[in-house]
């Protein structure tokens, strides 16, 4: 029972208007958002880019917050919260997202609504100012799931969503990002060339150009579980190139019977071992809370194949888990009575 209940059930018994059979259950209600993992050390920080972080992140968990307290429902709230992250030049999503290998910008979104399982998903636009917003019109106004590229594009111009030009995502930020990576890469290249040892270059590759993914997990009033994920992928990835942010069960899940699931972190790794549906499968069969599930996934077999990244659970009763394996994830949550949590580094 939350503190609120307590207290209301403590009021109701003394004014001799409760008995054990009409006790206040309070739905806790609460929201958890993410803006990338990595390696994100406090010594790379000055106080002011930690100060915009802080407050971009904060902003973001009130703005979902404020909807799941007015009674609105979680899946408005991850909505709203990815949207204020996406409109941020600071996160790899929306407005800053990363360059592909050939200097463009391809976004992929997915959302998934915990209550019926429906989803929508989006790969690979390069015209849309919010894919969260798109991935959300696939669930709601298609028979589809996920659509990619043009044909998401057209379907955009359908829901009447406007297309605009790739160049509204560059920022010198990312293109510097790009352009270092790719020096990178080719040295990975010709060693890899040399040694035939492919895997040692993608590992490397993990390390420095992903971060920055963002993404929104909630639980409202009606205890219905929602999540969402929205990212520009990874700096420097092949054209064409799709990572788990659009695909359901490995970066976004939702099932009001276990949990929901937002992740970020090398998305090849959390294709193949599947994180996000995992973790609440082993909620939904195993009895495990949230925090075990989740701490069994991002730490076990994919973690020592070399994958890295986090993830952001809430289950229906409104319980948070935030789990990473990397030095840093940019994070922030709210449970309904509470202030907001934000934080970025490891401790
Ligand atoms: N998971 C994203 C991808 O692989 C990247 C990230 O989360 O930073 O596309």
């Amino acid at each position: 029972m939350t503190k609120i209940s307590k207290l209301t059930n403590l009021a109701l018994l003394s004014a001799g208007l409760l008995t054990t059979s009409n006790l206040v259950f309070a739905q806790q209600f609460a929201i958890a958002i993410h803006g990338g993992a990595g390696t994100i050390k406090k010594e790379n920080f000055t106080p002011e880019k930690e100060a915009a972080y802080r407050a971009k992140l904060e902003q973001a968990t009130n703005a979902g917050y404020a909807i799941l307290e007015a009674g609105g429902s979680s899946l408005d709230a991850i909505n709203k919260a990815v949207n204020v992250l996406e409109n941020s030049p600071l996160f790899n999503a929306g407005l800053g997202a990363v360059y592909t290998y050939d200097g463009a910008h391809e976004l992929d979104a997915s959302i998934m609504d915990g209550k019926t399982k429906n989803a929508g998903a989006v790969a690979g636009v390069k015209h849309i100012q919010n894919p969260i917003n798109l991935a959300r019109l696939v669930m709601t106004n298609s028979v589809h799931v996920m659509l990619s590229g043009a044909g998401a594009e057209e379907f955009a111009l359908e829901q009447q969503i406007p297309l605009i030009n790739n160049s509204h995502f560059d920022t010198e930020r990312r293109y510097k990002a790009l352009l270092k990576a790719k020096a990178k890469l080719k040295a990975l290249k010709d060693k890899s060339k040399a040694t035939k040892d492919y895997q040692a270059n993608y590992k490397h590759w993990d390390q420095a150009y992903k971060m920055g993914t963002v993404g929104a997990v909630a639980v409202d009033k009606s205890g219905n579980v929602a999540a969402a994920t929205s990212t520009g992928g990874m700096t420097a990835k092949r054209y064409g190139r799709i990572g788990d942010s659009p695909v359901i069960g490995a970066g976004t899940w939702a099932d009001n019977q276990s949990c929901a699931v937002s992740a970020t972190g090398h998305g090849e790794y959390f294709i193949r071992y599947n994180v996000a549906s995992d973790i609440c499968a082993r909620v939904l069969y195993q009895g495990k809370s949230i925090e075990q599930a989740s701490e069994e996934v991002i730490f076990g077999p994919m973690f020592k194949a070399g994958g890295t990244g986090g993830v952001i659970v809430v289950d229906p009763k409104g319980n948070v888990a935030l789990t990473f394996n990397t030095k840093g994830m940019y994070r922030g949550s709210r449970v309904s009575g509470e202030m907001a949590k934000i934080a970025i580094f490891e401790k």
